[in-house]
Order: structure tokens, then C-alpha cells, then sequence
């Protein structure tokens, strides 16, 4: 009963305009997904620290033509 951490999906409300939003976990633990609201349009990755622990971290879509990652 312990190890039904499976893929399941997640789903929390938009920190920006608190539309919900559902995820699925990918292979490293992270769940990332787009505000389906196209007013807001966020990205928001979420991490799973540990069993109790989740941080989401939000990106503004926006300005994504801005800031380009370097990797
Ligand atoms: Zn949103």
C-alpha cells in the first residue's frame, strides 16, 4: 500500500489567476504544465521534494522571448 506513488496526475489551482490546472509527473519527478487560461498563460513547474514537500515554480510565458535559457 506504501508504493502507490505512481503517475498519477496533480492538479492545483494557478497561483496567478487560480485556474485549475492538472499535470502528470514526468521521469525526474517534475510536473510541468501551461495555465490553460490564455489571459494568464504561465508555465509552472512543480517538484516534488519529498513525500510531503512540493515547491512550483512559476514562469511568466511572457517574457520567455526575453530571456531564452542558455542551455
Ligand atoms: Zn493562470
Amino acid at each position: 500500500m506504501e508504493n502507490s506513488y505512481v503517475w498519477k496526475p496533480s492538479s492545483w489551482y494557478c497561483p496567478n489567476c487560480g485556474t485549475m490546472t492538472t499535470a502528470f509527473r514526468n521521469s525526474e519527478g517534475m510536473m510541468k504544465v501551461e495555465c490553460s487560461n490564455k489571459e494568464c498563460n504561465i508555465v509552472m513547474v512543480r517538484t516534488d521534494k519529498g513525500r510531503r514537500h512540493s515547491v512550483i515554480d512559476v514562469y511568466a510565458a511572457k517574457l520567455s522571448e526575453h530571456c531564452k535559457k542558455n542551455t
